[in-house]
């Protein structure tokens, strides 16, 4: 395994930032707003802008946004490179969903480019070579990998059943993929990538965190299902720009930290929180939850010109290329090249960049930890916060769920439909579990 050295680490490349539009206005601290808002809203992500967005449209409501980091669009975040590339600050998100709601309101913000990810993992066979397979895992994986001979969903699902283990009720991680791939493919394609996404061993996880992937016994080698896949033609920054930026009633401002600026922040009806909830209620004592983090190593390449390869130009073959064994330490290589959003430099350069992408313990809160203790302390919060007066809490780390992107904007609008009521404040819809990367 290659560990990189704490020296070594060079991270993304955040000198020159393109792309975006922001107002002055936004940088001004604390400086020029109102004394009163209806809503103050702790986050630019997908639910701070939500509310913002429908509390103007539909009651006329003034909002002022604040976030720490210096830009909107939370962990969406996305901007042009000096490569010239689009590229995410904080990992690839691919948007796809099954919710119409969810689909015709992000299209009032952005023209979409449709696209269905296909994800690719670089493994080795029984011969200890590489092969490049499809993932989730289908006939081809097992054929290239196992020296399988499958043709046929029956075949397939024959190949499977003599290998996988029959428990109707996986309790973790790992009797949760045996019984649905049983132990090579686990071996070859769950176990420890899922060691080193969460560093935990996947019998130290919920059933549900493996579950994200299915087995294929069909040749789809989509990574998502649902009927609506698509990219924002100009990046997602652009859609959060949309929703708020000429809007008289959403006023924002960036590098404004909540937590220090509590008491000189003007008066309002409703706060709305979406950052991490025990965060929120760090003076309570409580423990505090447990969280995955990302770190990306950014590398650029010229790609040799007389490349024969089927993908001259890039540097491998497809967007998202997984490295679900222990001989890296990287979860995956992102390639932005390949997204068909981007602008006309990035398809026309000839280079390319790349992300590799390593997970760790601190840094931003990414995922939360899905297991039975985080489970329960989270109840704990929860029920603090259920009694918070004048304060609701919306979205991925308020309630500790790692929610897919249009799950985070569905989530969103639903709560709104009940504040707007004046009821309670609680979702609607049960979203289970997000089915794929963000
Ligand atoms: N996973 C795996 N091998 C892979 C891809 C995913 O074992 O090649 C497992 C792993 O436990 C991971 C989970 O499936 O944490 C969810 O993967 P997903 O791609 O949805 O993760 P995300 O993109 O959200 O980080």
């Amino acid at each position: 395994m290659t560990t990189l050295g704490d020296d070594e680490w060079a991270g993304m490349d955040l000198s020159v930032r393109r792309g975006n539009d922001h107002d002055p206005s936004w940088f001004a601290g604390l400086n020029g707003l109102a004394d009163e808002y209806d809503m103050i809203i702790v986050g630019a992500g997908i639910s701070g802008c939500v509310f913002a967005e429908r509390g103007s449209k539909e009651l006329g409501l003034k909002s002022l946004i604040i976030d720490k980091r210096d830009h909107i669009g939370g962990n969406c975040y996305d901007f042009i490179n000096k490569h010239g590339f689009r590229v995410s600050q904080y990992g690839v998100h691919l948007f796809h969903t099954k919710f119409d709601r969810v689909w015709e309101y992000v299209n009032e913000f952005s023209d979409w480019v449709p696209y269905e990810h296909r994800v690719k993992g670089k493994c080795k066979d029984v011969r200890d070579e590489y092969q490049i397979v499809p993932i989730p895992p289908s006939q081809e994986t097992v054929n290239k990998l196992f020296d399988a001979n499958v043709h046929s969903e029956t075949e397939m699902e024959a190949w499977l059943d003599a290998r996988r283990s029959v428990n109707p009720d996986p309790k973790n991680g790992e009797e949760s993929a045996l019984t649905r791939s049983g132990p090579e493919l686990y071996e070859a394609i769950f176990k420890h990538y899922t060691h080193k996404q969460w560093d935990k061993w996947p019998e130290e996880l919920d059933a549900s965190v493996l579950a994200r992937i299915p087995v294929r016994t069909n040749t789809d080698d989509r990574y998502f299902s649902d009927p609506h896949q698509a990219l924002p033609k100009d990046g997602y920054t652009r859609i959060f720009e949309n929703m708020i930026m000429s809007d008289p009633n959403i006023t924002v401002r960036l590098n404004v930290d909540f937590f220090k600026e509590r008491p000189n922040l003007p008066k309002c009806g409703l706060t709305v929180f979406t950052g991490p909830i025990d965060a929120y209620y760090a003076s309570q004592g409580l423990p505090k939850l447990e969280y995955r983090s990302l770190r990306f190593f950014e590398e650029y390449h010229t790609p040799d010109a007389s490349d024969k390869s089927d993908h001259p130009g890039f540097y491998q073959p497809c967007l998202q290329l997984n490295y679900p064994g222990p001989e890296v330490d990287f979860t995956r290589i992102v390639e932005y090249k390949h997204k068909p959003n981007q602008p006309a430099e990035a398809k026309a350069s000839p280079g390319t960049v790349i992300f590799k992408e390593y997970s760790c313990d601190h840094g931003e809160p990414y995922y939360p930890v899905p297991n039975p203790a985080n489970r329960e302390l989270y109840e704990r919060y929860q029920a603090l916060a259920t009694d918070e007066p004048g304060v609701c809490f919306v979205g991925r780390l308020a309630s500790y769920k790692y929610f897919n992107m249009d799950q985070a904007f569905l989530n969103a609008l639903e709560i709104w439909d009940e504040v707007k009521a004046g009821g309670k404040v609680a979702a609607r819809t049960e979203l289970g579990e997000p089915d794929g990367p963000k």
